[in-house]
C-alpha cells in the first residue's frame, strides 16, 4: 500500500481506527512538517502529515532556490547557523541531485576596496564549510568577471568575487520529501487541515482533520502532534488553549519577500550574482533558474498572513533599481515577466511586539530577528516548530524529534537515518538553470516517458524550444505526486506559473482538462487563471 497516491485509498487509512494512535501527526507539508515526517518514517516509526493545501504551497516555494550557509548571517556574527547550514548544504546536494546543485556566485566589484573586503569573509566561508565546501572562493580580475558574467555591468568595474553555494528545485524537492516518507511508511495527505486539536486532560492526544474536497471529517489519536504550520503555527497554538484562557501572544512575526522574474539574456552564462549590499543593508541576488532570472529578495514587515500575498509596489521598484546597477541592461518594468511574493516564519524574540506590520505598510524592521528555528514543547506536548530556512530543514527536523523524545513523546529512536537517504528520482541531473523538462524527473524519467502525451507539450521554452510542459508531465503529477488542483501542476510539479504566469494561464484549461480525466472528477481552471494573471501583474 506505500506509494499509493489514490486519495480514495489515503483517505480510508486516515479514517481507519487504529489499535495503536499514530507516533507523529504533523500539521503543515512545507520544509518543516515534511522533514520531520521523513526523518520520523526513516527511523521506524508511525507518521501522519496533513496539509489544509497543497505540500509547499505556503512559503517553501517561494524561496529563492538556494541551499547556502547564508553569507549574510555571516556578517551579522551567526557563526553557529552558517555552518549548520553550509553542512547540510552537501546533504541535500548528495541526496537529490537531479534537484540540487552546486551554482558559482560571483560578486562585481566597483569599488578598489570590495574585492578584498567582501573576499576575506567569502574565505571564512569556505573555512566554515571544511570538507564540505564546493569549492575555493577566487579574485577575479575585471576581465574574468565579465566572463564569468556577461550580464554584468562593465562600467567602473575593478573585479570581482567568486564563491560556491547551492540551488534547488524547492517545490519539486518538497514533494520529493513527501513521496521518499510516503515510501518509508508515513501517509500524507495535501488539501486536508487540521481543524482542531484532541485534548484531553490538558494534553494534545490527536487532532480532527477536515478533507477540502469531500468535506469529509475526522479525528486520529498520536501520541505527538506536531504543529509545522510556517507563519501559520499561531493559529494552530490557538487550538491549544482553554476556552477562558487568554490568546498567547503571537510566536511569529511575518516577513514578505519578493522575486521577480526575468528574462534569461540579462543574465546570460551559468553564474548568480550577488549584490553585497543594497540601499537597505541587505544582499541581492539575480539567479539563473529553469532558462529564466530570478532577482529578490526584499524583507518587509506584514501583519496579514495570507496565501498569496501581493508585493508592495516600493519592493518591486527597489529590486530593479537595485538589479539595474549591477546589470549592463537595466531590466524595465516591462521586462518583468512574473512577480511572486513568500512570507517568512520570523520567530519574535521574547515579549517582542515591535514588530507589526501592515499590508502597505512597513513597520519595524525585520531584517535583524534572528532565521534560527525555535522548537516549543508546550505543557500540553503539543511541539511547535518554526523559523529557519530550507537548507536546514533536515537539521530542524531531527531537532523536533529529539525534543520530542527527551519528553516522552516519541519513542526513542537514534537520529542520522536521513543523512544518506537519496530521495525519489534521486540521478545526476542537468543544471537548473537550463530550461525545465524531464531531467527534472531523474531516475524516474523512463517512467515519465511511457505515459500517453510524452511529446505533446502544452508550453515550450520559447528561448530556447526546448523543454516545457507536457501531457505527461500532468498526468505524472496526477498519478505519481499528488497533484489535485491546476495549481498543483502549474505552479510546484512544473514551475511554470512562477516563470511564465502569462503561459500558465494559457495552459490552465488543458491542465484542468488532462487532470479532470485522470482524477475522474471535474477539475476547475479558474483559480489557476486568477492566480495567473496576480503573478503576471506588477502593482
Ligand atoms: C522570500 C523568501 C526567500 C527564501 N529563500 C530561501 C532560500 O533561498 N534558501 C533557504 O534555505 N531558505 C529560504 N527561505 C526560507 C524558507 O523558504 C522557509 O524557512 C521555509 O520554506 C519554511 O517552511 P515551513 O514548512 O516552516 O513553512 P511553509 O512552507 O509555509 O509550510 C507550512 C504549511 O502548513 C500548512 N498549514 C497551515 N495551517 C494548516 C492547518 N491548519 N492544517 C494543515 N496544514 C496547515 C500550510 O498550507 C503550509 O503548507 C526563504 C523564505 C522567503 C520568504
Amino acid at each position: 500500500m506505500n506509494g499509493t497516491t489514490d486519495r480514495a485509498v489515503l483517505l480510508a487509512r486516515l479514517a481507519e481506527a487504529r489499535t495503536e494512535p499514530w507516533d507523529v501527526a504533523i500539521i503543515g507539508g512545507g520544509a518543516t512538517g515534511l522533514g520531520v515526517a521523513l526523518d520520523a518514517a526513516a527511523r521506524g516509526l508511525a507518521v501522519v502529515l496533513v496539509d489544509s493545501h497543497d505540500f509547499s504551497e505556503g512559503t517553501s516555494s517561494r524561496a529563492t532556490k538556494l541551499v547556502h550557509g547564508g553569507v549574510r548571517y555571516l556578517s551579522q556574527g551567526n557563526i553557529g547557523l552558517v555552518r549548520e547550514a553550509l553542512h547540510e548544504r552537501s546533504t541535500i546536494l548528495a541526496n537529490a541531485p537531479h534537484l540540487a546543485q552546486r551554482m558559482g556566485f560571483v560578486m562585481p566589484a566597483y569599488h578598489w576596496w570590495e574585492p578584498g573586503f567582501y573576499g576575506i569573509g567569502l574565505k571564512a566561508y569556505d573555512a566554515l564549510a571544511g570538507s564540505h565546501s564546493l569549492g575555493s572562493t577566487e579574485w577575479l580580475s575585471a576581465h574574468r568577471t565579465l566572463e564569468l558574467l556577461p550580464g554584468a555591468s562593465p562600467r567602473g568595474l575593478v573585479g570581482g568575487v567568486r564563491y560556491w553555494d547551492g540551488q534547488f528545485d524547492d517545490a519539486r524537492f518538497a514533494i520529493a520529501l513527501a513521496r521518499t516518507a510516503q515510501q518509508r511508511g508515513a501517509l500524507l495527505l495535501n488539501h486536508c487541515a487540521a481543524v482542531d486539536l484532541v485534548r484531553e486532560a490538558g494534553q494534545v492526544r490527536g487532532l480532527v482533520w477536515r478533507d477540502a474536497e469531500t468535506g469529509r471529517e475526522g479525528r486520529l489519536a498520536a501520541r505527538c502532534v506536531v504543529n509545522a504550520t510556517g507563519v501559520w503555527v499561531d493559529a494552530v497554538r490557538d487550538m491549544d488553549r482553554d476556552a477562558d484562557a487568554p490568546p498567547r501572544p503571537p510566536m511569529v512575526a511575518p516577513s514578505q519577500g519578493v522575486h521577480l522574474i526575468v528574462d534569461r539574456h540579462f543574465l546570460p552564462g551559468a553564474h548568480a550574482l550577488l549584490v553585497p549590499k543594497t540601499a537597505d543593508g541587505r544582499v541581492l541576488f539575480a539567479v539563473p533558474f529553469m532558462g529564466k532570472t530570478i532577482l529578490g529578495t526584499t524583507d518587509t514587515p506584514r501583519a496579514d498572513i495570507v496565501y498569496e500575498p501581493e508585493a508592495f509596489a516600493q519592493d518591486v521598484g527597489f529590486i530593479l533599481t537595485e538589479a539595474g546597477r549591477y546589470l549592463a541592461h537595466a531590466p524595465r518594468r516591462e521586462d518583468v515577466r512574473a512577480v511572486w511574493v513568500g512570507l517568512r516564519p520570523l520567530v519574535r524574540p521574547p515579549g517582542d511586539e515591535a514588530h507589526d506590520g501592515a499590508p502597505g505598510h512597513a513597520g519595524a524592521s525585520t531584517k535583524t530577528i534572528s532565521r534560527e528555528h525555535t522548537v516549543i514543547v508546550g505543557r500540553s506536548g503539543l511541539v511547535t516548530v518554526t523559523g529557519g530556512k530550507w537548507t536546514t530543514y533536515r537539521a530542524m527536523a531531527e531537532d523536533v524529534l529529539a525534543r520530542a523524545m527527551a519528553r516522552g513523546l516519541v519513542p526513542r529512536r537514534p537520529a542520522g537515518a536521513t543523512v544518506r537517504l537519496p530521495l525519489v528520482g534521486a540521478a545526476p541531473g542537468r543544471p537548473l538553470a537550463d530550461p525545465p523538462g524531464e531531467h527534472l524527473y531523474g531516475s524516474e524519467a523512463g517512467l515519465l516517458r511511457s505515459l500517453p502525451g510524452a511529446s505533446h507539450w502544452l508550453w515550450q521554452d520559447g528561448e530556447s524550444g526546448q523543454g516545457g510542459l507536457s501531457e505527461a508531465m500532468v498526468r505524472f503529477a496526477a498519478r505519481h505526486e499528488m497533484a489535485r488542483e491546476v495549481t498543483d501542476v502549474l505552479a510546484r510539479r512544473s514551475r511554470l506559473l512562477f516563470l511564465e504566469p502569462a503561459a500558465a494561464g494559457r495552459c490552465a484549461r488543458a491542465v484542468a482538462a488532462i487532470l479532470s480525466e485522470e482524477l475522474g472528477r471535474e477539475v476547475d481552471p479558474a483559480q489557476a487563471e486568477a492566480l495567473a494573471a496576480q503573478y503576471g501583474r506588477l502593482p
